[in-house]
């Protein structure tokens, strides 16, 4: 069971207002005639001055990179040829469930923003790339109760790790394999069929289309943040959190500290967190003071990724937790790069014999060499993701992996499962 809540202050716009009002959904989907009501589909603005609101009010990508989402926007204006735009809904990470949530659930806010994308970036050509089912029959669906003036294709893809990133879009849309390709060029400069291309993520997409209907909250909005939110532990003593041991999907003001967060799905005896989905890292002390910002969290070595957030309690190894991470980043590999395919599988293979406490005296120093050494040298995040894991284990937790050297951990002593299940959370 995934819970779904809302901490924005009373009056403030948010995503999952609707579901949680119960008004905008009929059939479990959303309502159009109520989305129209609200200020869905309003007419199309002046590009620059929207793009100016966008830009004022801070918004940055929801994929996981957390780039400025006006500067994305007005790269691919600038760009010449005819633009293309993407809602990118296709997401990779196990513990992420906002974007299918919102495509399933609120398709005409995603559809609404990927009108006024394409207005501010004159594109005449949108696409909508999901591996999801259901989301995909909501879009349709959406598409068909009301056209957006574009000409949208929606593509289907596999549901892989590396199948949302950003290349891999646009290859797989262009009619070859969901895999990324060497950048440069990035799709601005030369995406879908050569075109300059937006690839935005469904919920900076969503944002967009609610700045836009209530400009006077357009800083609260661009600030929000949808996360998911699970854990591993047994269920502590109630917390006073809606859920206990739960997992939910929230939105949430900026700067929320990830204490507020752990309570909120019951995993107030949390100890530690995993970041990012995969992509941020594990952090031990002083975690729980840490707010939700991009900036903040990268300061701590950190990153918030796509906003997925996996609590670890006092019981729980976080060698066990890592070993898991890397084998199912290493079965992941796309196998396109030759230091990825490596380079995961030696993470992998040499944390789990230390889970094991079969490594040698050396393996530590190893890890720690891998994990400075091998970022950015893949095409793609993945192996950054794997890197991140090991080295932030290893920077939070030295006494627990040493640990592993002088008795045997029971959480540590079965074959580390490759498909992510300790982190798959479902769709509420
Ligand atoms: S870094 Fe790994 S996952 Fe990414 S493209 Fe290269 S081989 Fe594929």
């Amino acid at each position: 069971m995934t819970g779904v809540f809302s901490l924005l202050p009373e009056g403030q716009p948010g995503l999952l207002d609707p579901l949680l009002s119960g008004a905008w959904l009929s059939g479990g989907g959303e309502d159009l005639p109520r989305y129209l009501a609200a200020g869905g589909y309003a007419a199309l603005p002046e590009p620059g001055r929207l793009l100016d609101r966008i830009s004022a009010a801070g918004l940055r990508g929801r994929g996981g990179a957390g780039f400025p989402a006006a500067v994305k926007l007005a790269a691919v204006r600038d760009a010449p040829g005819r633009p293309a735009v993407v809602a990118n809904g296709e997401e990779g990470e196990p513990g992420s469930v906002k974007d299918r949530w919102l495509l399933r659930h609120r398709p005409h806010v995603v559809l609404d923003g990927m009108r006024l994308a394409a207005a501010v970036t004159g594109a005449g050509h949108g696409f909508v790339y999901l591996s999801d089912a259901p989301a995909e029959r909501a879009v349709r669906r959406a598409l068909a109760e009301r056209p957006t003036g574009l000409h949208v294709d929606v593509v289907r893809t596999e549901h892989t790790y590396v199948a949302g990133e950003e290349t891999a879009v646009v290859r797989r849309i262009d009619g070859g394999p969901a895999l990324p390709t060497a950048k440069p060029p990035r799709p601005f400069e030369s995406g879908v069929q050569g075109a300059p291309t937006l690839v935005a993520n469904v919920e900076t997409l969503a944002r967009i289309a609610l700045m836009h209907a209530r400009p006077e909250s357009a800083e609260a909005v661009a600030g929000a943040h949808l996360v998911t939110l699970s854990g591993t532990g047994r269920e502590g003593p109630a917390t006073g959190g809606p859920v206990a041991g739960g997992a939910a999907l929230a939105e949430v003001p900026a700067g929320t500290h990830l204490k507020a967060l752990a309570d909120l799905c019951g995993h107030g005896r949390a100890d530690s967190v995993l970041l990012g989905g995969l992509f941020g890292g594990l952090h031990g002390a002083g975690w729980a003071d840490l707010p939700l910002d991009h900036d903040r969290l990268a300061e701590a070595g950190g990153a918030l990724g796509c906003g997925a957030l996996h609590f670890l309690h006092p019981e729980d190894c976080p060698v066990a937790v890592a070993t898991e991470a890397a084998a199912y980043l290493a079965a992941q590999s796309a196998r396109q790069c030759g230091v990825c395919v490596s380079g995961t599988r030696a993470l992998a293979g040499t944390l789990t014999a230390v889970a094991r406490g079969t490594a040698d005296a050396d393996a530590s120093g190893q890890l720690h060499r891998w994990s400075r050494g091998l970022p950015g040298r893949g095409a793609c995040g993945l192996l950054d993701a794997a890197a991140r894991v090991v080295g932030t284990l290893l920077a939070h937790f030295p006494d627990r992996v040493d640990g592993h050297r002088h008795a045997v951990c029971t959480a540590c002593s079965g074959p580390a499962p490759e498909d992510g299940r300790r982190f798959t959370v479902p769709v509420p």
